[in-house]
């Protein structure tokens, strides 16, 4: 009998190994059926791995403490898979809102509401002062409405939801006049022809790419015309020969045929952010006070909250939206109500927003304080990381996301790593590097460019947060 059958008739039970003393205090701490699905998984592939003779796995086994050899490979098995899929990561890839890390990081006041209320039953529905069932919108529309002006507003999952609600409650079979100049795309799959169709409204295109004149939406008014749209181009500008009609002239003319005139404005700003040194950014109040009758916009841009669409404008179209039954199926659930409050609340005192928002607090950083932090963690990164790569402070800009404000680059400085000049293997170097820092307990999200690791150190709060785990790098490049 050769070695390979022996020691597939050698391999323990089941039973057996989930007595031994290692996998009994793993299913205490992660349930003995947990335990027992590693424990197959692991019998299996040993089986696999010796019948199809790797010589490898016949070397192990043949040490003569197999049975505790294979639990310490079902012990690391379950470890592994209770480690969180959806997990706290540092985003150093130089985009403050980055849509796939999760956009804005919440406030201290939005995480302690959220923990408050998540075990506890809550009044999200439940008017307390009558004992009937209330209003979920109500929580977050005193606020919404000192801020912006609007009369009413209504909460659904985000602002693409938001577009398609109020496109198919105000527009379901007619044509809405839009400018050819506004039929952006943001971001793979909302485009907002698409987003027409999904809502059952027909999208009637005026004007051209580059020019479009008041007088372009006045000879498209027609009986089947059920609204007039415009579209804040927030993650792109158009530049050069170019006219665009304003929300004034635009709410006059819908008036005049008694349409209603609605605002996609996409990043929803609060208040001017050129106090923390942005650019002119339309505010929701200033769309409203021109004329708009709904505006739509994002919670978790520059509102630097919660994922959430919010229709804001007059208080009879809220209704309606609010009646439309998709409106069921687009709402939000207390934990989405409880942060975007929370946050609404710090506006109260615009002054210390850059403290107090994660989100103002990353973008007003000054490039000599993220230069200073750099270098401050420069030496710690040359010592662990070593010879065989170059590690400099670099300045960098950073940019918002999230389509806003795409043309304005927030000045920064890096930490940049890259191969020392002719190693070979460079690029599987840099690809390896990437990986590394993804693979670290809390996983450090960079970006490669032009040959070099950058990491844009404008999102980092605690130095201490990346120093700590530098060491869990040693070992892996
Ligand atoms: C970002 C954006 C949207 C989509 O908002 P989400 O919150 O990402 O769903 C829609 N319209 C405009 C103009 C935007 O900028």
């Amino acid at each position: 009998m050769n070695s390979r059958q022996s020691l597939l008739r050698q391999l323990p039970s089941v039973d057996s190994l989930l007595l031994t003393p290692s996998l009994q205090s793993a299913a205490t701490e992660f349930g003995l059926d947990e335990v027992k699905q590693h424990v197959r998984q692991v019998l299996a592939d040993l089986r696999n791995s010796l019948r199809n003779g790797d010589a490898g796995a016949e070397v192990e086994l043949q040490k003569d403490n197999m049975p505790d050899l294979i639990s310490q490979r079902v012990l690391q098995a379950v470890q592994l898979s209770a480690v969180p899929v959806l997990r706290p990561v540092i985003n150093l890839t130089g985009t403050v809102l980055h849509t796939n890390l999760g956009r804005a990081r919440l406030p201290e006041q939005a995480c302690q509401a959220l923990y408050s209320l998540a075990a506890q039953a809550c009044n999200v529905e439940y008017d307390l002062e009558t004992g009937k069932r209330g209003d979920r919108d109500k929580h977050v529309q005193q606020e919404m409405c000192r801020l912006t002006g609007a009369q009413a507003v209504t909460v659904v999952n985000n602002n693409a939801a938001a577009v398609l609600l109020v496109l198919n409650t105000l527009a379901r079979d007619k044509e809405v006049l839009i400018s050819r100049g506004e039929l952006v795309e943001i971001g793979g799959s909302f485009r907002i022809p698409a987003v027409m169709e999904a809502a059952q409204a027909c999208l009637h295109e005026v004007g051209t790419t580059n020019r479009t004149h008041l007088q372009d939406y006045r000879e498209a008014v027609n009986a089947a015309t059920g609204l007039v749209m415009k579209v804040h181009t927030s993650n792109y500008a158009v530049q050069g020969f170019t006219a665009s009609v304003g929300e004034q002239e635009l709410a006059a003319l819908a008036a005049e045929h008694g349409l209603p005139f609605v605002s996609d404005l996409g990043s929803g700003t609060l208040v001017d952010l050129q106090r923390f040194g942005l650019p002119p950014e339309p505010t929701v109040r200033s769309v409203l006070e021109a004329g708009a009758d709904i505006v739509t916009f994002s919670g978790d841009k520059l509102l630097g909250g919660v994922q959430a669409g919010i229709i804001a404008g007059r208080a009879d179209l809220i209704e309606r939206i609010k009646a439309n039954p998709l409106k069921r199926a687009l709402r939000v659930d207390k934990l989405t109500l409880a942060a975007l409050l929370e946050v609404l609340k710090l506006y109260r005192d615009p002054q210390s927003l850059p403290e107090k928002l994660p989100f103002l607090r990353d973008i007003s950083r000054s490039q000599q304080n993220i230069r200073e932090q750099a270098e401050q963690l420069l030496p710690a990164f040359r010592k662990t990381l070593g010879p065989g790569l170059v590690i400099e402070v670099r300045e960098t800009s950073s940019q918002i996301g999230s389509g806003a404000l795409p043309l304005d680059l927030l000045p920064s400085a890096a930490l940049v790593i890259k191969p020392e000049p002719g190693a070979t293997g460079s690029d599987a170097k840099l690809t390896g590097l990437a990986a590394a820092f993804r693979k670290l307990s809390t996983p450090v999200i960079g970006r490669i460019h032009d040959g070099e690791f950058w990491l844009d150190l404008r999102c980092l709060d605690e130095s201490e947060a990346l120093l700590d785990l530098l060491p869990e790098l040693l070992d892996q490049v």
